[in-house]
């Protein structure tokens, strides 16, 4: 049985693999153009009369299927295809009633495949990516995760390095082999042949076990890679003290490479990483790009529990490893840095991306009950929702409820395919609670929206609170989800009334009552006139906020709150009030909000990371939505020209606090990534770019000559690029020429910092320039995102310009790299925010799209999902 109809799958059709595949042998000899894989599977039957179905892509059959040694008769899977387009099945008929084997030798060009799924090439190494459905380009196969099996792979070729998962058994000249001893699916199954050099170290775990730890890269990178490597020693101490959990094979192996559709692959024991979340160099990364790399190499080795040892059913259950393993990674970060600031940074993405999805075209359940091609579900949702949903039970049934639950999950499931109900059950099991609503989180689109209303007669004080969930596609009707709302009460002036609780919303409505003349006699004051509430304290909830505080009120927040994250977005939201005046009224920015901001600023108690994140004003894309969440029109152009003028408001009011800080904030002696040196240059930099508003460019300059490191020359070379300099760009330019991850950084910031209505044309002409390659994923996202994402009022421009190259691009790319141009089709997701006439010029590029001839399913799903109306 096919589980495609009409080219959709289900959740609700899935039904069980009904053979074992007990062991898998695999053999390579690798070739560019002829690379033959020999597959021998040891397969037991589960299951009367049943077909054994193998999925099969872009495969040359070469030698049986034989069964036993003999020829069997197959036929293809989908009988209106030929076998090399989905697969084979293999009679019940033919089948032993006992444990038999299955042979067969398949043909496939690695050189030509440009989709970077499947065995492929980058930069002459072979490499693979196998999730969610690449194993089937390899070898005929049951490819879904719940077939389980070990692996031994023998690989023949000429390249130095041979690797593959799990521990290295054997190896001579030209070959070598390896034997995985733990049962996983196809979709983490990796090979990689290479000349490649190694930075090596090594660890002991907690059960004793001396494990090598290699990073791979290209023979004069080594010098790059210590910082990943100190990284994943953290990852493997972290996840022993705080999960439990220990590394279980002889070696880790990472390796780099360059053409990369997503960031990075947890391979069992063979990790496969974008190189831009490997290498790393004072000179050539950011401290972003430090970040960045910390936390993906966690993600990645803490998946080696939660998705490799537990993996999934299906692949509607993906968020029950990526929503874990992203919550994981992000209390490692927390626990490496500071966590006030990872957890604002945190909600900056999830707003970013998740809320975006959520309020359009494109939003699903964290768990989807359909997809048409899996590759498009790896979304914000699944992953940045579904984190917070674990965040959201752990706050629920608290910090030592939430591990032994987790101890629960890896008691039970150990070995096995799980799903989202697997998940909840252990919670319920190991706590006692009753997890039934709380489960629809995972079945329900679109954001919750909680308003809050505070009521005062006397000292009676009564806190109202009440959510809705608006519409999403296919889905009209919501019910209330589970809200944790953490709050508390301050006085106007900033006193603590009542310290941090904890609120569930299940229902549409809470009230809450608070005796105020208790509250004041405890906190030692007399009773105040009003009550300013601290709502939604560390962002418990992913949910918008809808609560008329007043500006005063707000201004206490920014001054007063305790929790880091409502001080931050009190002081948020008084800057989009700003904004938002300015594009709708013509107002000048709020002096009272600008005294705050400096008082912020002069608190040297507050951490540098912290008043730079307060500084930065919203994001333009940030605007567009909180303008059209109430009700108005968002103008691209408008707001990215407001938002110009209020930095320069910002660098005009608070000028020589700026100028202070820019030489307070330096950092004397040797570069250092860790959070508190990366912090104050944060800090520094947000000051620069306001500075080099009114200073005559002279800090940047200097900052951009000096070169003490990339954090710093990128920032000024950011400021210069702003101020026209277009020396600065050839400069940077023949510096980097050579370093294709810092060209990266140059293609993104010369269209993102162009002015508007010169960006497309900017972009246009760097696709001409001659390194840019549209099969290289992080080239071809610099460049389109440098327009969509780092010049919106560009990418928006009432000419349809940005619209129509975009979907040119996307129209190019897809024959070759259908994944990658889906993925950045999101661009168009916002549609309906925008006037008739935008949102015309866009439909009219999404239906040339859907017309187009030979469309992959990837980009014709994600197309047909913006061209419906957001929610019907
Ligand atoms: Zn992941």
């Amino acid at each position: 049985m096919n589980d495609r109809k009409n080219g959709t799958i289900f959740l609700a059709n899935y039904t069980p693999f009904p053979f074992r595949i007990d062991h898998v042998d695999l053999a390579f000899h690798l070739h560019p153009t002829a690379t033959r894989v020999r597959g021998k599977l040891t397969i037991t039957p589960l299951a009367e009369a049943e077909d054994l179905d193998l999925f099969g892509e872009a495969l040359t059959l070469r030698h049986g299927p034989l069964i036993n040694g003999d020829e069997v008769i197959f036929e293809p899977l989908n009988p209106r295809l030929p076998p090399f387009a989905e697969g084979i099945r293999i009679d019940w008929a033919s089948i032993p009633k006992d444990t038999f084997e299955l042979e067969m030798e398949v043909e496939i060009a690695p050189q030509s495949n440009t989709a970077l799924e499947g065995l492929y090439m980058s930069k002459g190494m072979y490499c693979t990516q196998c999730e969610a459905e690449g194993f089937r380009k390899i070898m005929y196969y049951p490819d879904r995760p719940d077939v389980m099996a070990p692996f031994t792979v023998r690989v023949d070729g000429s390249h130095p390095v041979l690797l593959s998962n799990g521990n290295l058994v054997g190896q001579g000249d030209g070959w070598a082999e390896w034997h995985d001893p733990w049962p996983k699916p196809a979709y983490l199954f990796a090979l990689v042949a290479g000349d490649l050099a190694a930075f090596s170290d090594r660890i002991t775990t907690m059960e004793g076990r001396d494990v090598a730890l290699n990073i791979w890269v290209r023979p004069g990178d080594e010098d790059r890679c210590a910082y990943a490597m100190d990284a994943l020693k953290r990852s493997f101490i972290w996840d022993e003290e705080v999960y439990g959990r220990a590394y279980d094979l002889d070696v880790f192996n990472i390796v780099a490479v360059d053409d990369f559709n997503m960031g990075a692959m947890e391979n069992k024991g063979l990790n496969i990483f974008n190189s831009k979340y490997v290498l790393a160099s004072p000179e050539t990364a950011t401290d972003r790009d430090y970040e960045l790399i910390e936390g993906i190499i966690a993600h990645e080795y803490f998946h080696n529990w939660t998705g490799n040892r537990i993996t999934c059913r299906d692949w509607f259950q993906l968020c029950l490893k990526e929503g874990l393993t992203v919550f994981r990674d992000q209390q490692f970060s927390a626990d490496m840095r500071s966590p006030a600031v990872r957890r604002i940074e945190d909600v900056l993405t999830l707003r970013a991306r998740q809320f975006r999805e959520d309020a359009g075209p494109l939003a699903h359940n964290v768990r989807p009950e359909s997809y048409i091609e899996i590759n498009n579900f790896y979304t914000a949702t699944v992953y940045e929702k579904g984190a917070e949903i674990i965040a959201m039970l752990r706050r629920l049934v608290g910090a030592s409820g939430y591990r032994a639950a987790l101890d629960l999950y890896f008691d039970r499931h150990d070995g096995q395919a799980c799903t989202i109900e697997d998940w909840l059950r252990v919670f319920e099991d190991a706590t006692g609670r009753d997890l039934a609503q709380f489960k629809r989180w995972y079945s329900q689109a679109g954001t919750p929206r909680l308003t809050a209303h505070l009521d005062q007669s006397g000292t009676a004080l009564r806190l109202i609170l009440r959510q809705e969930t608006r519409p999403t596609p296919g889905q009209p009707d919501k019910e209330p989800v589970v809200i944790p709302v953490s709050y508390g009460l301050l006085a106007p002036d900033g006193t603590e009334l009542l310290p941090t609780q904890l609120a569930v919303l299940d229902g549409p409505e809470l009230v809450l009552e608070h005796d105020l003349s208790a509250l004041s006699d405890a906190a030692g004051i007399a009773v105040p006139d009003r009550v300013v509430p601290a709502l939604l304290r560390g962002f418990s909830a992913p949910v918008i906020l809808e609560h008329e505080a007043s500006r005063a009120d707000r201004l206490v927040l920014l001054a007063n709150d305790p929790d880091p994250f409502t001080r931050w977005e009190a002081g948020r939201s008084l800057a989009k009030d700003v904004v938002s005046a300015t594009v709708l009224e013509g107002d000048t920015p709020d002096p009272t909000w600008l005294e705050a901001l400096g008082t912020v600023l002069a608190d040297d108690g507050l951490e540098p990371a912290f008043r730079a994140l307060v500084l930065a004003l919203p994001s333009e894309d940030d605007m567009a939505d909180s303008l059209a969440r109430s009700g108005a029109v968002p103008d691209p152009t408008a707001i990215h020209w407001v938002l110009e003028e209020t930095k320069d408001a910002i660098a005009e009011a608070l000028g020589s606090q700026l100028a202070q800080l820019f030489e307070a904030m330096a950092v004397p002696g040797r570069y250092t990534p860790e959070a508190d040196a990366a912090g104050r240059r944060s800090l520094r930099m947000a000051a620069l770019s306001l500075l080099s508003r009114g200073d005559d460019g002279r800090r940047a300059r200097e900052l951009f000559a000096a070169q003490t490191n990339m954090t710093e020359e990128f920032a000024a070379f950011l400021c210069l690029l702003r101020a026209g300099d277009a020396d600065a760009a050839r400069t940077f330019e023949a510096r980097w020429r050579h370093d294709a991850l810092v060209m990266d950084k140059w293609f993104f910031a010369c269209i993102a910092q162009t002015p508007p209505d010169q960006a497309v044309a900017r972009a246009t002409a760097l696709t001409e320039h001659p390194d840019f390659d549209l099969t290289t994923p992080n080239r071809f996202r610099a460049v389109m995102g440098g327009l969509t994402a780092g010049n919106p009022a560009g990418f928006h421009d009432t000419s349809g310009a940005g619209y129509r190259f975009i979907a040119d691009w996307l129209l190019r790319l897809d024959p070759k790299n259908p994944q990658t141009a889906a993925r950045m089709s999101t661009a168009f997701e916002t549609w309906a925010r925008y006037d008739a006439d935008r949102q015309d010029l866009i439909q009219t590029e999404l239906t040339r799209i859907a017309g187009a001839p030979h469309l992959s399913r990837d980009l014709a799903e994600m197309v047909a999902r913006m061209r419906a109306a957001p929610a019907d």
